[in-house]
């Protein structure tokens, strides 16, 4: 595995290739030199929140983007960066649940966003690998065709580019492919990165290390508080996938692991496309070339966060990655965050109007390269007063039907057993003497469930496991050496420390 000495951090243990470029910003402001009023506070920066800000930074508006950690910090620096105009929700389902002129939208809207890049690397001169090739979604059994054959007919129906092809482009069996045309892939970092700097050189303000606890409306003005300092502006955009604390999205949003592998091949078979098969849990693949070097990227295996076993997920990958591909090695190996929406289609806009300044970007699936920059432009508009098409199609205010959506229905339904068998349950005591180096697990000491975790030198700590966002029992992630909450994606680092998530405090350190 790649142990680069200065690396981007992440929300993660795991290491991604795109960690590697710097997104540290060279022309941040001095601490004293921040103002503490804005137009606008932007929360978290990702490519959601950076792309929002730099929309409007562009637009005249005086933007502060508040981030945790650093810039790229969350999944975009853990994603696979593929540029699709076809989506997680398939557009047959998009047509029967939100209905054919819809589809049409979602298709529209995804192509705008491969625009809205086009341009953003075009006009800043964004060095990020950018590159476009065709994507192919084969079928592997008879079921799955028939499945195939739909998407093809409602994907052209919304006007996509689609047409059923003779290969798949993959050393893999197929029944039935089809090949979307003029799908990209970049690299996810460079390009946050470089738009980091062009915000910051348009007179933005980037505030790295800022982890916002809480916000007010004060006046009219939202009142955002990052530790030692609160900031105000009139308009508010959580960027942060769900925002933090209780709401209604927590619960319409059900958060995803899912991994990746990049291997250096023995003999250069590597695919000059973006490839999907329809399994489930699906696998995708495509090359990128790192550091000079090419790579094979595959990915796959998601599960609910907090259900299965990470460490099984990625062998269960390597071993599918290794019955079609002449392995040399792999070089890296990580996984990453993301959230599926109740109803298929994102969460993009303004809240409703008890809290009318305040707008929020989650719930893009496997999708947030293109529903991230869609955000950007949808809340810029919204932010400006100016009519955006989409708005309405993606706007967190709605109430839609959920039968179309039957994998977040039925695994979602646990995120309310988890809040009662969770606190009541009777465990067995476990000794700690039971865990090996590097593990954490929940156990049971005089009647009290304790997160008991030993680090590499032996030495043992507990954290109450119960976490602070809506009281569920965090699961260990081994491959991740993070506390992970299977209701709503709060994780936490080895110390308690919240890395990611809705949780605004910390887990509680016990004493034993
Ligand atoms: C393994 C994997 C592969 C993927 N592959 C693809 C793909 O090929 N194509 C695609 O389109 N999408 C893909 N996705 C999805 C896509 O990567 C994400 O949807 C996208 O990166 C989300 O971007 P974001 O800016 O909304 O969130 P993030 O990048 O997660 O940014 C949110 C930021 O908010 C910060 N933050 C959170 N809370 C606070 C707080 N309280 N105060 C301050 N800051 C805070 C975090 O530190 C973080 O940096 C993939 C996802 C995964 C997990």
């Amino acid at each position: 595995m790649k142990n680069t000495k200065e690396i981007n951090p992440r929300d993660s243990y795991t290491q991604s290739p795109w960690q590697s470029t710097l997104t540290a910003i060279s022309s941040t402001r001095p601490e004293a030199e921040v103002n503490d009023e804005f137009d606008v506070i932007v929360v978290g920066a990702g490519i959601t929140g950076i792309t929002t800000a730099l929309l409007l930074q562009k637009a005249g508006k005086n933007c502060l983007v508040l981030e945790a950690g650093k810039v790229g910090f969350g999944t975009t620096g853990g994603t696979s960066a593929h540029l699709n105009t076809f989506f997680d929700a398939t557009y047959p389902e998009i047509e029967s649940d939100f209905g054919a002129q819809a589809a049409k939208q979602v298709a529209d809207s995804g192509k705008d966003a491969m625009a809205i890049i086009a341009e953003l690397v075009r006009e800043y001169g964004v060095d990020c690998d950018l590159e476009y090739k065709d994507g192919y979604l084969f079928s592997e059994n008879e079921k799955e065709t028939e499945q195939l054959r739909e998407i093809l007919a409602a994907s052209l129906r919304a006007g996509i580019a689609v047409a059923e092809a003779e290969t798949n482009e993959l050393p893999v069996p197929f029944d039935m492919a089809i090949r979307f045309a003029q799908q990209g892939q970049f690299h996810p970092l460079k390009y946050v990165g470089a738009l980091a700097e062009a915000l910051v050189s348009l007179g933005g303000t980037i505030r790295e290390d800022s982890f916002v606890s809480a916000h007010n409306v004060v006046d009219g003005l939202m009142e955002v508080i990052c530790a030692e300092r609160t900031f105000s502006a009139k308009h508010l955009v959580y960027a942060t996938h769900i925002p933090p604390g209780i709401t209604a999205f927590s619960f319409r949003c059900a958060p995803y692991r899912s991994y990746v592998l990049a291997a250096k091949l023995k003999n250069g078979n590597y695919p000059d496309a973006l490839v999907y098969d329809m399994q489930e849990p699906y696998h995708y693949f495509r090359s990128h070339v790192i550091d000079g070097e090419q790579l094979l990227i595959i990915g796959g295996e998601d599960h609910k966060t907090g259900h299965d076993d990470p460490e099984g997920a990625f062998a269960r990958l390597e071993e599918y990655a290794r019955k079609y591909y002449n392995i040399e090695s792999i070089v890296y190996k990580w996984s990453s965050q993301y959230y599926i929406p109740v109803d298929g289609l994102p969460y993009i806009g303004r809240l409703a109007a008890s809290q009318e300044n305040t707008y929020i970007a989650t719930g893009f699936n496997g999708n947030g390269m293109i529903f991230g920059t869609l955000a950007g432009k949808i809340i810029a508009d919204q932010i400006q007063g100016i009519d955006n098409q989409y708005a309405d199609l993606y706007t967190p205010s709605r109430l839609k039907p959920v039968a179309g959506f039957s994998e977040f229905v039925k695994e979602n339904t646990d995120v309310a057993w988890h809040f009662i068998a969770d606190r009541f349950g009777a465990e067995e005591l476990k000794k700690l003497s039971e865990l090996k180096r590097g593990e954490g697990k929940i156990a049971e000491f005089k009647g009290e469930k304790l997160a008991i975790y030993k680090d590499l030198q032996g030495k043992v700590t507990a954290l109450s496991p119960v976490c602070p966002h809506a009281g569920c029992i965090v699961n260990f992630n081994m491959a991740e050496q993070s506390w992970d909450c299977p209701c709503h994606g709060g994780r936490f680092d080895i110390s308690g420390k919240v890395i990611c998530g809705p949780p605004r405090e910390d887990l509680t350190r016990i004493t034993i």
